[in-house]
């Protein structure tokens, strides 16, 4: 018989899940519900995207779908490693084996869309649909729909909140019995901002298919992407407790603050991106674990709904895909036996879930002195790992990108730097 199945939320996870289910020979028939408009006919708002990495992880997840890979390639520009820009100006090249795609996550998400409308009507999707509750025992989800305003009552054989780092699906676990879930906001906030074209003005200066960053030692960052139209999009990274960007509340404001601070990006800011930077919100980061990812029979979220992580190391989109791999792999293990493969997608994900949201948070030193140490390992680790690799690990960000190991195994193996790292970012913010 084939199953309903609902998934709430159609961003990266929820809508790549689609295009796998759908292989599945007609065994389900798909909904997807999103409180958003549907964004291929709004403009959207620049205050509600910014640019995502993808790398090998989420590349892997795409290329197994036929057509997937080339139409996110043609949206997305190649990136292969990072520049840091000194304060002295002079810019210390990381180039990386793998290659990266730099991309919007609102075109990423257009991606995925265009190509699933073309598979049938096996899938149909619902946008403007707010998710508001769950009955488990009843197996029902229940929606407000906006325009016009209506109650929709939905049975699913299988419920999949995907619903990001402020899931409902997720919040309905609360009430049941030993679900843990830690709820924290990353230790930065950001603030995103677009640059046009640099290269009229610096005559091809940077490596368009590099990262750019910046660092202020009171831990605030800028990095930069190019993207496919060469302009620059990026985010403005900076620890909670750091007032100073909240407090550019005038275009005047943003344009001398980047002149002082970061002297190379001021002449790229037009005054009308300075002004919508000042209107622009700080956007804080939810981060979470959980001890399950399933509830019952029927019921499971995945994506940021499972296991929200800051930005710092770019992985939560790849890893949101690559939950998708892991779900179609449990799939073909028990034979779409949908009882047994959600707690099994607690039992091989949960685990990684929760590294993946410590790597995140502690990668990165707040000190300039284990920065510093971060990148020496980081550049030693090319040249020494190959020929001593017990003494030499590889590069945690190579590890990460390539995704040959798990978040856990990696963790282990950088255990030692991880609290470090988190004992020193300690007592820098209780300063
Ligand atoms: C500044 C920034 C930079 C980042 N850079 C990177 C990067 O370089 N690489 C990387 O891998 N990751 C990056 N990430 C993380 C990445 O954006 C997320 O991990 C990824 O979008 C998660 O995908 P998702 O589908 O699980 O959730 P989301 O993208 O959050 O999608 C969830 C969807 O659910 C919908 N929804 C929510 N609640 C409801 C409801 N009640 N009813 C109906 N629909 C609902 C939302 O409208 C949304 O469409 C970055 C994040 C930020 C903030």
């Amino acid at each position: 018989m084939v199953k309903k199945v609902a998934i709430v939320g159609a961003g990266p996870c929820g809508l790549l899940l689609a295009h796998y289910l759908l292989r599945r020979q007609e065994k389900y028939q798909i909904d997807i519900f999103d409180f958003r408009s549907d964004p291929r006919t709004i403009s959207f708002s620049k205050s509600r995207t910014f640019s995502i990495v993808l790398s090998q992880r989420g590349i892997n997840a795409l290329q197994q779908i036929a057509g997937l890979e080339a139409a996110v390639k043609a949206m997305s520009l190649e990136v292969n490693g990072a520049v840091i820009h000194q304060s002295n100006g002079k810019m210390r090249v990381i180039n990386r084996r793998y290659q990266t795609w730099s991309l919007d996550r609102t075109d990423l998400v257009i991606s995925l869309l265009e190509q699933l409308t073309t598979k049938g009507d096996r899938v149909n999707i619902h946008f403007n649909h707010q998710c508001t509750q769950v009955d488990f025992t009843a197996k029902q989800v229940k929606f407000k729909k906006i325009e016009p305003e209506a109650e929709i009552i939905f049975d699913y054989d299988l419920l999949i909140g995907a619903d990001g780092a402020r899931s409902v699906i997720r919040e309905s676990f609360l009430d049941t019995d030993n679900f843990e879930c830690e709820q924290k906001y990353a230790p930065n906030d950001y603030k995103s901002i677009f640059l046009p074209n640099p290269d009229q003005q610096l005559g091809n200066k940077w490596q368009p298919d590099k990262v750019h960053s910046w660092r202020l030692d009171d831990g605030t960052n800028v990095l930069l992407v190019y993207q496919i139209d060469k302009s620059l999009s990026g985010v403005v990274v900076f620890p909670h407790q750091n007032k100073a960007i909240a407090e550019l509340t005038t275009t005047e404001k943003v344009l001398s603050y980047f002149h002082q601070n970061f002297p190379e990006i001021a002449p790229l800011i037009p005054s009308t991106e300075a002004g919508d930077f000042v209107n622009r919100p700080v956007s804080r980061v939810p981060t979470v674990r959980c001890n399950r990812y399933h509830h019952g029979d029927s019921l499971m979220v995945m994506g940021d709904a499972a296991h929200a992580v800051s930005p710092a190391l770019g992985q939560g989109c790849n890893a949101a895909l690559e939950d998708v791999v892991i779900f179609d792999q449990i799939l073909d293990e028990c034979a779409d036996d949908l009882p047994v493969a959600v707690e099994q997608f607690t039992n091989h994900r949960q685990a990684d879930g929760n590294a993946l949201v410590e790597l995140s948070d502690y990668a990165f030193p707040n000190s300039k002195k284990l920065f510093f140490e971060l990148l020496l390992r980081n550049n030693l680790s090319k040249y020494l790992h190959p020929i001593l690799p017990k003494f030499f690990l590889p590069s945690l960000f190579e590890l990460v990108a390539e995704g040959k190991l798990s978040y856990s195994e990696i963790l282990n193996l950088y255990q030692d730097w991880i609290s470090r790292v988190k004992k020193s970012n300690h007592s820098i913010l209780s300063n």
